[in-house]
């Protein structure tokens, strides 16, 4: 492979450059520049082209235009009203005109006599001058900071380039667009030609350009169009990093697994159920409803799969009320069959209680063989472990997982500390995946091999669990590629039949508003129950625990006033917490005020009012799990969202929470309005993975990316035939994973 490699790259200082010294140098630290590497991989955002650039001189009243001029004059002002406003006279060489800011006050520091900028904007007459009123401006040759660069020959020969590429200039680390595009320039220059990692077969089939290419049309495109090409292939190359990972992650999980081979056959989710024998067939018998087609799936390809060679990774995504959890616990069961244990681990204490409960009811009545008992049985046994667990529950529990006598547990992280041992874990589900590491799912599969019957080389000696995940809400295709692409994924796209859509209403005004109460008292006083949620507020715990404290007086002494409110915040101890929900399900206090400590796997089917305040503070996910906190009988429900969602993006998701409650497409809404940077986790050691990448825009790329990934690794799962591409993912991987990834 010849040509410099990305990490040849990465080990050049940026102060080889020509004009960089200690000064620059340290500015170029501040935008995360300290390589040749980082500042090749540093994109322009915009493109200007300057064919389009006109003289002023030549411009009609109306033309919207690039003028390159220099400031003249500047002068900072008030209006009548007190506004800030900034006037430039600036100059091209052929006429001037005015500049005028209305509200830009930092225009008169960034905009000095003397500086040499591009202003973009429609040409208005104002008082028969020329003007620009707020147009987007580049500075090219500043004043000051950036005036070293002024008339470098570098900035001499940019200005003969006919696409001119815009970089986020720096006014913090005083740095130009200008400085940084002349940097570039001369990198690229100076690196000539780049190895490219991609097999050329690949290469061609895919229809990307080459690297030398693509890295120097992105940043010197010939024209614009030729800029589209060189992004498709480093978007294509960001994706193609971040599917070898997870490729090559799964691929290293299955090179030294050992699986539990559970016994349970796919066949066990079909039924008939009647009279059957095993623990699975017993418990889907004694379910009050029967299973939608769409668990029924999953199960069957659960089983399969836990009964095969080879450890399970899946994922199990379905929208809020879908079912995941009975089709968890059938899984567990079949653990539970074999002589095994299972665990489910989720975020929160609330929510370890709520599964808890919820697990118990399921399984009541069930019976596992103890040839120790008279009957040959005992009942099934589940056991809760938090934090706050007190120390000698906690003790008896840990000895009953480390004799097997405890079958299923539940918790929080608390089941990772050291104390916890198992006598064999055979399944690990884990909900709600989103708030979960990917070290600590390694942690649990550690205490898998560790099992007490692996280290008295039993029939499952050393093997790891199985794993499945579920995420609360669904995320869309290409997230959930990008984030969980070495797992498997199942769906359950289908809801249990019977359920009344909620309705939703966006209570904007205070008309609405007294609306939402109105229904909650009505259907307070048909015995039905509601939610009311409070905001999520920045900072402490402590400040939202209060002000869900006031929120509860407020609504004692006027909108809800005779009605029994009950309190639920994080803060609270466990039993109180506890009290409250079981106050809150038994109808005692038939309103609860919230926190979003709610927000996941509460299950009262009586609930059918969910009120949000100050809604637009939520995200959509969060919403939508809010919402999936009624609607779980046949009663018709509500789902009120209260304020008037202050920016443009609280609308937008407001509005799509009103206009569907299809999680997949909310899902899709999300991705949409936040973009994607924060759907990925810190995986990579401070540089960001997805740059040019949009998991939106490039589903194609992505699966072409896939593709290639599972292609490369097959036959050669550390890469040894693919060395170029081996050092290159270095790069980019935290040193854990890459000891996981490339342990030779
Ligand atoms: P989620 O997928 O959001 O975690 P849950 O597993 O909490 O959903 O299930 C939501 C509710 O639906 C629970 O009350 C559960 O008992 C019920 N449920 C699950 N499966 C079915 C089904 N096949 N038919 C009817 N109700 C079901
Ligand atoms: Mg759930």
């Amino acid at each position: 492979m010849p040509g410099r490699t990305l990490p040849q790259l990465a080990r050049i200082p940026v102060t080889r450059l020509h004009g960089v010294g200690d000064r620059r140098a340290k500015a170029l630290g501040e935008l995360g520049i300290e390589s040749v590497f980082d500042l090749l991989t540093t994109y322009p955002f915009r493109y200007i082209d300057r064919s389009r650039r006109a003289d002023l001189a030549d411009l009609a009243i109306g033309d919207e235009a690039v003028i390159l001029a220099t400031v003249r004059a500047v002068r900072a002002r008030r209006s009548r009203h007190g506004r800030p406003i900034v006037e430039l006279a600036v100059h091209d060489g052929t006429a001037g005109m005015n500049v005028v800011f209305f509200n830009q006050a930092w225009r008169a520091r960034q905009l000095p006599s003397g500086t040499e900028a591009l202003f973009f904007g429609t040409v208005d007459r104002f008082r028969g001058d020329r003007q620009m009123t707020n147009p987007v401006v580049d500075v090219v040759v500043g004043v000051g900071a950036a005036d070293g660069a002024a008339d470098s020959e570098e900035a001499q020969r940019r200005r003969t380039l006919r696409i001119l590429p815009v970089y986020r200039a720096s006014a913090k680390a005083g740095l130009s667009s200008w400085e940084i595009g002349a940097w570039v320039e001369e990198a690229i220059r100076r690196a000539g030609l780049l190895a490219d990692p991609l097999p050329e077969s690949w290469r061609r089939q895919l229809g990307l350009v080459g690297r030398t290419r693509a890295i120097h049309d992105v940043h010197l495109p010939g024209s614009i169009k030729a800029a589209a090409p060189a992004r498709r292939r480093l978007a294509f190359d960001e994706l193609f990093r971040l599917q070898l990972a997870l490729v090559l992650r799964r691929r290293a999980l299955e090179a030294d697994a050992r699986a539990v081979r559970h016994a349970v056959s796919p066949g066990e989710a079909i039924g008939p159920f009647g009279g059957g024998a095993t623990l699975v067939q017993r418990f889907l018998a004694g379910l009050p409803f029967p299973l939608t087609g769409a668990q029924r799936n999953a199960m069957e390809r659960l089983f399969a799969e836990m009964a095969g060679p080879l450890p399970m990774h899946r994922l199990l995504q379905g929208d809020v009320g879908s079912g995941k959890t009975v089709v968890a616990v059938a899984a567990l069961l079949a653990a539970v069959q074999g002589g095994h244990q299972g665990a489910l681990m989720v975020p929160t204490e609330v929510l370890a209680e709520q599964h808890f409960f919820a697990l118990r009811a399921l399984v009541e009545g069930l019976s596992v063989p103890d040839p120790g008992r008279l009957g040959g049985e005992r009942p099934l046994e589940i056991a809760l472990v938090t934090s706050r667990t007190g120390a000698a529950d906690r003790q008896r529990l840990c000895e009953g997982l480390e004799s097997g006598t405890v079958d299923i547990v539940v918790g929080t992280h608390a089941l990772l500390t050291d104390d916890v041992q198992f006598h064999s874990l055979g399944l690990v589900v884990i909900d709600e995946q989103h708030r979960f590491g990917v070290e600590q799912r390694a942690q649990l599969r550690d205490k898998g091999r560790a099992s007490v019957a692996a280290r008295a080389q039993g029939p499952c000696a050393g093997a790891d669990p199985d794993l499945l995940v579920m995420t609360a809400t669904p995320i869309p295709r290409t997230a959930a590629m990008a984030r969980f692409g070495d797992l498997d994924m199942v769906v359950l796209d289908e809801l249990p039949q019977g359920r009344s859509p909620v309705e939703t209403v966006w209570a904007a005004t205070h008309d609405a508003e007294e609306r939402a109460w109105a229904r909650v008292r009505s259907e307070v006083r048909r015995g039905h129950r509601a939610f009311v949620v409070c905001p999520l507020v920045e900072g402490s715990a402590r400040i939202q625990a209060r002000s869900v404290t006031d929120e509860l007086v407020r609504l004692a002494d006027g909108p809800l006033r005779g009605i029994a409110l009950g309190l639920l915040h994080g803060q609270m101890p466990s039993s109180e917490k506890e009290q409250a929900m079981a106050r809150f399900r038994d109808g005692a206090t038939p309103v609860l005020v919230a926190t979003t400590v709610v927000e996941v796997g509460v299950d009262v089917p009586e609930a059918t009012v969910m009120v949000v305040e100050d809604a637009g503070r939520f995200g959509i996910a969060q919403l939508h799990q809010l919402r999936g906190r009624v609607g779980r009988s046949d009663l018709p429900s509500w789902c009120y969202l209260l304020g008037p969602g202050e920016t443009d993006d609280a609308a937008a998701r407001l509005a799509a929470m009103v206009r569907t409650s299809d999680g997949f497409e909310l899902a899709d809404v999300d991705l949409e309005l936040r973009g994607e940077g924060t759907i990925l986790g810190a995986r990579q050691k401070g540089r960001s993975d997805l740059v040019l990448a949009s998991l939106r825009r490039d589903g194609d790329l992505l699966d072409a990316a896939r593709c290639v990934a599972e292609a490369l690794t097959a036959d050669d799962p550390s890469l040894g035939a693919h060395p170029g591409l081996a050092d290159e993912l270095r790069l980019f991987l935290d040193p854990d994973e890459e000891a996981f990834l490339f342990k030779s």
